[in-house]
C-alpha cells in the first residue's frame, strides 16, 4: 500500500497534487512520502513484536538524510556499506550504536572511522577482512563487535544481478567453513563475536529461500555455542520484495515473513536484526517526468519524455517493470493505446517501457513512474550532461526539496583543468 493516490482527478502524494510539486520544482524529480515509508517500517517493527529486534533499514537502497532521519525518529537502525553510508546515517543523527556495516570490501580506513565513531557490529566476509579488522581495532585499543557473513548456498529465485546467497556469488563464508573461521575470530583479541549474519538476495518473492537459510543459520546458532561462542544475535538481512505491478501475484508480507522468523529462529533466544531496504523505500516513492514529444514511427508511437536511464536505471539494468501512470487522471472507461515510453538519453537501453498500454497523452502530461523509491535516485549519473534529478519528500499537506537540483554550472565547474591546457 502507498499514498500516492488519484484524488479529484489528479494524482497525489498524500494530500499535495503532484501536479504541483511538478510546477514548483520542474520536472524530472523522485517524490517520496513520509507516510508510506513510516507504513513499511512500522509492518517490520510489528512483525517482530514479542521478540528483541532492530529493524535496520539498508539506507542504499534511497540514501537522503530526510528519508534517514524520517526512519530513525521512528526507531530504525541503519545497515550501510560503504563509509559514506556510515558518515550519511551519523550525519542524519543515528547513533552509532543502531548503525551495522555490510559489505564484501571495507577498506582499513573505513572500518577506523566506524570504530572510532562507533558502531553496533561489523558484518565480516572473508578470513582477509577479520584480519584487518583485528589490527585496526587493536591500534585503536578498541574492540570490534562482529558477525561473520555465511553464504548458505540457497538459491534466492531473483534476478541473477541480485541473488547473493549461492556459493558462487563473492559474498559472506560457505557456511561449511563457519567454525573454523568463527574458531579464529575467538582467538583474535580486538574482535568480538556477537552473532551471525546471513543475507541472500534482493527482490525475493517466497519465504521459502529465507526459510532454508535461516533454518541453517539455526543449526549453526546451536554448533557454535556448543564450541563455546556467545551467539547472541542473528541479523538476517534484507531482500524481501515488492509488488511492482499490480497484476502480479504479490509477495509476502513482512506478517508473514516475521512469523516464519519466529518459528524458524524462535527458540533460540537471539537478538533478531533485519536489514529491509526496497520494502520499506521501494512503494514510497515515484518520479515524475513530463512528455517532451509524441513522436509516431513505423507501426509505433513514441512517448519521448524528460526522465531517462541516467535517472532511473532499474528498467535497462534489471529488465525492471515500473507501472506507469498519468498525473491527470484517465477518464473512466477511455481507450488506452500502445506507446514506447523513452527518455532523451543516445542509447536504445534508454527505454523504461515497449508497448504499454496508456490513455491517450501528448507532449506537456506529465506522468508517473511508480515503484521508484528504492535504487532509483541513489542509482543515478550525470550520463549525457544531466545534473542529478532533485528529491522531494511529501509529510500530509507540506513538501520540501531534500536535494535541490543542481545548476548548469555546478555540474560543470566540478571538473579541474590541468595547468598545460
Ligand atoms: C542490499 C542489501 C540489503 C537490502 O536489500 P533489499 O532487497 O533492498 O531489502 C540488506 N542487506 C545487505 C547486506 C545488502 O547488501
Amino acid at each position: 500500500m502507498d499514498h500516492f493516490l488519484y484524488k479529484d482527478g489528479a494524482l497525489h502524494a498524500e494530500d499535495v497534487p503532484v501536479s504541483e510539486i511538478a510546477a514548483a520544482v520542474g520536472t524530472p524529480f523522485y517524490l517520496y512520502s513520509t507516510a508510506t515509508l513510516l507504513r513499511h517500517y512500522a509492518l517490520f517493527d510489528e512483525a517482530l513484536e514479542g521478540t528483541d529486534h532492530l529493524v535496520c533499514y539498508a539506507m542504499k537502497a534511497a540514501g537522503n538524510q530526510a528519508i534517514l532521519k524520517t526512519l530513525a525518529q521512528a526507531g530504525a537502525g541503519m545497515d550501510v556499506v560503504s563509509v559514506g553510508e556510515y558518515l550519511r546515517a551519523r550525519a542524519a543523527g543515528v547513533p552509532g550504536d543502531k548503525i551495522v556495516f555490510s559489505g564484501v570490501g571495507k577498506t582499513t580506513e573505513e572500518m577506523r572511522t566506524a570504530l572510532e565513531g562507533g558502531i553496533r557490529q561489523f558484518n565480516v566476509e572473508s578470513e582477509p577482512e577479520l584480519e584487518a579488522l583485528n589490527a585496526v581495532a587493536l591500534s585503536l585499543g578498541k574492540v570490534a563487535p562482529i558477525t561473520i557473513r555465511v553464504n548458505p548456498d540457497v538459491d534466492a529465485r531473483t534476478h541473477a544481478k541480485i541473488a547473493t546467497g549461492k556459493s558462487e556469488n563473492k559474498f559472506g563464508i560457505p557456511i561449511a567453513r563457519a567454525r573454523e573461521v568463527y574458531a579464529l575470530a575467538g582467538r583474535m583479541q580486538g574482535i568480538e563475536i556477537v552473532g551471525i549474519d546471513v543475507h541472500i538476495g534482493s527482490q525475493l518473492t517466497d519465504l521459502a529461500p529465507f526459510e532454508q537459510a535461516y533454518r541453517l543459520v539455526a543449526e549453526l546458532t546451536e554448533t557454535l555455542r556448543a564450541d563455546g561462542h556467545d551467539i547472541r544475535r542473528l541479523d538476517l538481512g534484507g531482500g524481501l520484495g515488492i509488488p511492482y505491478t499490480r497484476s502480479n501475484q504479490a509477495p509476502p508480507l513482512p506478517l508473514e515473513y516475521g512469523a516464519m522468523i519466529k518459528r524458524t529462529l524462535g527458540h533460540l533466544g537471539c537478538e533478531i536484526e533485519i536489514e529491509p531496504g526496497r520494502l520499506i523505500a521501494g512503494n514510497a516513492g515515484i518520479m515524475v517526468s513530463r512528455v517532451i514529444y509524441l513522436k509516431s514511427g513505423e507501426g509505433r508511437d513514441f512517448l519521448i519524455v524528460d526522465g531517462a536511464m541516467n535517472d532511473l536505471i532499474r528498467p535497462a539494468m534489471y529488465d525492471a517493470h515500473h507501472d506507469i501512470v498519468p498525473v491527470l487522471e484517465p477518464e473512466a472507461g477511455v481507450e488506452q493505446r500502445p506507446y514506447d515510453i523513452v527518455g532523451p538519453v543516445c542509447e536504445s537501453g534508454d527505454t523504461f517501457a515497449r508497448q504499454r498500454d496508456l490513455p491517450p497523452l501528448a507532449a506537456g502530461d506529465l506522468i508517473a513512474f511508480r515503484s521508484a523509491g528504492a535504487y532509483g535516485a541513489v542509482m543515478a549519473s550525470e550520463y549525457n550532461a544531466r545534473p542529478l534529478i532533485p528529491e522531494v519528500l511529501v509529510k500530509g499537506d507540506q513538501f520540501a526539496v531534500i536535494r535541490p537540483r543542481p545548476t548548469f554550472d555546478e555540474m560543470i565547474n566540478r571538473d579541474t583543468i590541468p595547468g598545460w591546457l
